[in-house]
């Protein structure tokens, strides 16, 4: 049996007509950018978070980005990322002209240390960035605390935790603003790129709608130097079909994550452990060893696809080779780096396939089949 590490063709198979009809209304309507399937979108993902606006952009980066800018955040500014994180958390900051300053994650969780949160800010801190990784949420009680006392800005980076609550409240209404992806691959996935903030300010959700578009509220009018960074409409078409969808998918994977932690338990390998009071959007399935390569290929070799999230820390990376990061300074993401593996984890996993995993995962640590 063949167990990809994702399968994207099998939510288009289970809304083939809906999202064929979407598809055929876009192009029969010839209205292809910032019209009514945006609005429309921005509206019910915007209730499904549980804040008062949504801007819909080009993707998780720009999302990020815009609004990094909408706050006027740039040269001479610092802004708190992860050490343990997508490098676009890093990326976003360093586009504005901002210096990302990163803190170290928990070993736990994999998120944000909140207790070494306040040791890394100075006077020109303007945000912190906490990442909702794995679709896990982030500790932000402790941020939001520490950030209030600073006066910084919490833009919460949610491209992984569409669904996940904190506290019975949805991420993406947990700081100032945040910012969601819909590359494929993610919770909710377009059919292309697709990013979106979520926010309670309307004055942020004034300069954001104007930055996704060349910087113009009025046509060939420009207040700012704007991007072209607009979710186009059949995008934004097929995006409502899926957040329909989301709850019962996120609720799949919930279940997939409770089996492979019963079942897994005693394999000895490190398995995902998320905070109380929290519900992750279980994104991936993330275990940890010191024996992964090996672990690697007995599961490939058993047709189990796996990937590593992430293999080098944006502070190994060479784009941020100017950043003379000294040997030691972020242990844990250094670690995590050579332990993390990602099981398969998804809505459209069968329970054969689930059976499979777990049965290759067992085997290959001398567990044996439950
Ligand atoms: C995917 C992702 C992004 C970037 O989103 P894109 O839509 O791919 O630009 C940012 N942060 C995290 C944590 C991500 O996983």
């Amino acid at each position: 049996m063949q167990v990809p590490f994702l399968d994207l063709q099998a939510p288009h198979r289970e809304l083939k007509t809906e999202l064929d009809a979407a598809f055929r209304r876009v192009m029969d309507s010839g209205w292809f950018v910032l019209g009514p399937e945006v609005e429309a979108f921005e509206a019910e993902f915007a209730a499904f978070c549980g804040t008062k606006h949504c801007v819909a952009v080009s993707n998780g980066l720009e999302a990020l980005t815009l609004i990094l800018r909408g706050y006027g955040i740039g040269a001479g500014d610092e802004v708190v990322v992860p050490s343990h994180t997508f490098v676009a958390t890093w990326l976003a900051v360093s586009h504005t002209g901002a210096t990302p300053v990163p803190v170290d994650v928990s070993g736990r969780t994999c998120n944000l240390d909140p207790e070494l949160l306040s040791a890394a800010l100075t006077c020109r801190t303007r945000a912190v960035i906490p990442v909702h990784l794995y679709g896990h949420p982030a500790a932000m009680d402790a941020i939001n605390a520490v950030a209030s006392q600073a006066g910084l800005k919490v833009i919460e980076d949610a491209a992984q935790a569409h669904g996940a609550a904190y506290h019975d409240r949805r991420v993406g209404s947990l700081g100032n603003a945040a910012a969601f992806s819909f590359y494929p691959g993610k919770n909710l996935g377009a059919c292309g790129d697709g990013g979106a903030v979520t926010t309670d300010d309307a004055d942020l959700v004034r300069k954001l709608k104007t930055l996704r578009n060349y910087g113009s509220e009025q046509k060939y009018v420009h207040d700012m130097v704007g991007y072209n960074a607009r979710l186009d409409e059949l995008q934004a078409a097929l995006l409502r079909i899926k957040l329909q969808y989301l709850e019962d998918w996120n609720g799949r994977r919930k279940a997939l994550a409770n089996r492979y932690q019963q079942a897994l338990r005693e394999t000895g390998l490190g398995l995902p452990a998320v905070d109380s009071g929290v519900a992750s959007a279980w994104h991936l399935y993330v275990i940890r060893t010191s024996r992964r390569e090996v672990l690697r290929q007995q599961l490939a070799a058993a047709g189990v696809g796996t990937l590593i999230h992430y293999p080098l820390p944006p502070h190994r990376q060479l784009a941020y080779a100017g950043m003379n990061v000294g040997s030691g300074s972020f242990p844990v993401a250094d670690q995590l780096a050579e332990e993390v593996l990602s099981l398969p984890m998804g809505p459209h996993l069968s329970e054969a396939q689930a059976n499979h995993v777990i049965a290759a995962v067992r085997s290959a640590t001398e567990v044996g089949t439950p």
